[in-house]
């Protein structure tokens, strides 16, 4: 759900929601589907045989989805990140990237264009990606220990994959490189050591993700999250860290590097350090929903105005007054609240 980039570009200014955060970045999911079925996101109780995806009509066309980027960029949004699902599954997704990266802002630059994946087809896509002009990559990776990759992503998918799928990135040049690890308790905190011992030294950013209640069929448990700071005391033991600076203001990954010039590692705290006071992130679902936040529990359909040949500017006016009412601080209030919304929308269709 997180990314970082260089300091923020400029961007029109009056574009803010009701909490005064501006809107910057767009999530854009181009598939529910996936190829593994992580136990914290798609567990395949709920995600089997029988559960209905969706259908080819119902999903955004590239066209459509490039249209709708455009306005947003018109909006005040730099950066675009193509999740899902897994996007590597969405057929011909190098075309789409192709298209996004021909989008300007009014000053003529073009958007930062990111994609997360989890690596299990990119080693034949990445100099395909690259090509197309995708600016930056993020691979999640739980395990380095095919036994608990196995067990986490419920499938019969191999770390050597996934391994190559950043080699291959690394080698087609798509940096900086980042790889992504959500840590469950008892299921893959001993990976933390053995993963930062693989990715130090390799200019790869690996960050740890705490846990999150996404929506409603992971059985998420507070006990389950093991926090951002026993992470990092975790590495810290045996790798001493040193805090660095974020990248920009408002960047979700706290940094760190290692003391000895290892290089850098990230932490989200999303759970026990919320960081809704600057969140600046909107999502598109596969089938063309808006969602303020990751844990709402209600889209803004914007297909159905997109396809009833709305102009431009009737669009915009909808975005920006959906942003414009904006007031979700879920994590925020995640801690204090008793009773959490019953229903939230699940992370493998609006992307993470
Ligand atoms: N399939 C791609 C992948 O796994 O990279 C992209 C979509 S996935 C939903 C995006 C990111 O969300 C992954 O890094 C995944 O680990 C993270 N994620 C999914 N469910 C999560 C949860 N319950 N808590 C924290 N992160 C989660
Ligand atoms: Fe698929 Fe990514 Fe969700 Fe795992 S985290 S089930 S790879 S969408
Ligand atoms: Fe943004 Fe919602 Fe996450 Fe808060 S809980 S950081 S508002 S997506």
């Amino acid at each position: 759900m997180t990314e970082a980039h260089p300091a923020t570009p400029s961007a029109p200014p009056s574009l803010v929601d009701a909490l005064q955060r501006p809107l910057r970045d767009l999530r854009i999911s181009v598939t529910d589907r996936c190829n593994l079925r992580c136990t914290y996101c798609m567990p395949r109780e709920v995600f089997g045989k029988s559960f209905v995806f969706l259908q080819r009509a119902e999903l955004l066309s590239f066209e459509e989805i490039t249209r709708v980027a455009r306005l947003f960029v018109d909006l005040g949004v730099r950066k675009i990140r193509l999740s899902g699902g897994e996007p590597l599954l969405r057929h011909g997704v190098e075309r789409l990237v192709e298209q996004l990266a021909g989008v300007r802002d009014a000053d003529g630059r073009p958007v930062e264009l990111a994609m997360t994946t989890n690596g299990t087809l990119l080693a034949a896509r990445a100099r395909s990606l690259k090509d197309a002009g995708l600016t930056r990559l993020t691979v999640s990776l739980d395990a380095l220990d095919d036994g608990v990759f196995r067990s986490i992503s419920d499938s019969g998918a191999a770390v050597g994959k996934v391994l190559e799928g950043i080699a291959a990135a690394q080698a087609a040049g798509l940096a900086p490189l980042k790889v992504n690890t959500v840590v469950k308790r008892g299921v893959n905190e001993g990976e933390i050591l053995p993963l930062v011992r693989h990715f130090r030294h390799t200019g790869i950013v690996l960050r740890f993700i705490e846990f999150m209640d996404v929506g409603s069929t992971n059985g998420w448990r507070l006990d389950d999250v093991v926090s951002a700071q026993g992470i990092l005391e975790r590495i810290d033991r045996e790798y001493p860290l040193r805090p660095l600076e974020p990248n920009y203001p408002g960047e979700v990954a706290r940094r760190w590097e290692f003391a000895d010039g290892g290089g850098e590692i990230g932490v989200i705290a999303s759970v026990t350090q919320a960081f809704c006071h600057e969140c600046s992130r909107l999502r598109l679902s596969t089938d063309g929903k808006l969602y303020t936040c990751l844990f709402a529990a209600e889209g803004t359909d914007l297909r159905a105005p997109l396809r009833a040949g709305e102009d431009d500017a009737q669009l915009r006016r909808r975005i920006a007054d959906l942003w414009a009412g904006r007031t979700d601080r879920y994590s925020q209030l995640r801690r204090a609240a008793t009773e959490l919304p019953v229903r939230k929308i699940e992370m493998s269709y609006i992307g993470g």
